[in-house]
């Protein structure tokens, strides 16, 4: 991103923790006369008072909730700033819709799959941090980009280690690509002990500050889960060629082995705004606000097999991906609503893996059909694995 270049950018889920990591690096880019851009749209859920924050400081044209019961709220709180503003889901994919060159994919959950279509479609440059929607629909997701000429720029910090160090000219030099996990807070718990873990132990990651949802997905280890499917849409390599290890100092963030023996890999301190700078400048650089390395302090890096006993949310992922179809929009599916459930106090830690494995299972006895081509199937996929999911969820309430 040259000094020189004005860019148009709209952030879908600017009140979240990418989000607004998102505009403290465009904060901080453009004090240090790198970045000219203009915002076009921010948009959040229900957090009025932080989104209308973030539109006086950042004067976008549009700002929308998606939570429609909030839309006159947001209406009086941005009042006389000259600013339009929406609400409801349509109001999200009005934001997508408007016309930015690059796009922060930022919503958590398949809820972020309509507004990125929507931006994809119209050839935006897709920095997608919504690793759900690949997740439920990436076939779909990875065409829509393709076809507008867009480019999908993975933020996702293991992604964008990959994207870093991938040759997307000679794919079939790659043996092996390696996802790095930090194994999350209960990597060395015993199972007994996660039985009981809490919503407040979940949440607390060892090395990043994160949304809730995805910080339980990092304590069940779904999180990798998802990314394993997530690398095996954006980059060309079978699902089997995807090796997953726990490297509890999240230094290094992704490896590609390439057939000479030669690995290659991104390493930073566990920071998202230096993966969004990467994507934001991409091929360029651009300075970010990130600390900086310094390898005498971390000293040690360790590596451990995952063990897919205590972590059967890695087995589920592999399980769904190798069955293809909508088997993994429904893994996904079932676990949002289980981590929601289970951050309601509803049921425990290990119900997560239990309830998306019940479902996993409900939705292969059923047939249903086994291949997700369409978007049309993708949300039927994932509005009958939710189904499937809170029944699961009222039996383990009940109980
Ligand atoms: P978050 O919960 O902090 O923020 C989510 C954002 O989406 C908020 O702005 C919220 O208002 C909005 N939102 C929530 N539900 C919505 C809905 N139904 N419709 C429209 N908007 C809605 O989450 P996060 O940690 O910033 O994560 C966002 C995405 O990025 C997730 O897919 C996550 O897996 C991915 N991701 C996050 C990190 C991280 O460090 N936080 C790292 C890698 C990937
Ligand atoms: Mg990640």
């Amino acid at each position: 991103m040259g000094a020189s270049r004005s860019r148009k950018i709209t952030i879908l889920g600017s009140t979240g923790s990418i989000g607004v990591s998102t505009l403290s690096l465009l904060e901080f880019a453009a004090a240090k006369g790198e970045a000219a851009f203009e915002i076009e749209a921010l948009t959040a859920n229900s957090n009025v008072a932080d989104l209308a924050e973030q539109a006086r400081k950042f004067k976008p044209k549009f700002v929308a909730v998606a939570d429609p019961r909030y839309g006159a709220a947001l209406r009086d709180a941005v009042a006389g700033l000259g600013i339009e503003t929406g609400a409801g889901p349509e109001a999200i994919e009005e934001a997508a819709m408007r016309d930015a060159d690059w796009v922060m994919a930022a919503i958590v959950g398949a809820a972020g799959l309509h507004p990125t279509l929507k931006a994809a479609k119209r050839g935006a440059d897709i920095a997608l941090a919504n690793k759900e929607c690949l997740v439920c629909a990436g076939d779909v997701v990875t065409a829509a980009i393709d076809e507008a000429g867009g480019r999908l720029l993975p933020v996702d910090s293991e992604h964008n280690a990959i994207f870093q160090v991938f040759d997307f000219d000679r794919p079939n030099r790659v043996s092996r690509l390696i996802l790095t996990a930090s194994g999350g807070p209960f990597r060395t718990w015993s199972k007994e002990e996660m039985a009981t873990a809490t919503p407040a132990q979940a949440v607390a990651h060892p090395n990043w500050s994160m949304g809730a949802k995805i910080s339980v997905d990092s304590a069940t280890m779904m999180n990798k889960g998802l990314e394993l499917i997530e690398a095996s849409h954006i980059f060309p390599v079978p699902h089997e060629q995807i090796e997953i290890l726990v490297h509890p100092q999240s230094v290094i963030h992704s490896m590609v082995e390439y057939v000479d023996g030669s690995v290659l890999a991104q390493l930073g301190t566990p920071d998202m705004r230096t993966p969004i700078a990467a994507s934001l400048a991409w091929p360029d650089r651009t300075p970010s606000p990130s600390a900086k390395l310094d390898f005498a302090e971390v000293a040690k890096l360790t590596f451990e097999a995952p063990d897919l006993d205590r972590f059967p949310a890695l087995r589920l992922a592999r399980e769904a991906i190798a069955a293809g179809g909508v088997m993994p929009a429904t893994l996904n599916a079932a676990n949002e609503v289980a981590v929601a459930a289970f951050l309601n106090g509803d049921v425990k830690f290990l119900d997560i893996a239990a309830i998306t494995e019940q479902v996993l299972s409900d939705v292969a006895r059923s047939g249903g059909t086994q291949t997700l081509t369409t978007l049309e199937q993708a949300v039927a996929a994932d509005k009958e694995a939710r189904r499937l999911a809170e029944e699961r969820v009222a039996a383990k309430a009940a109980a």
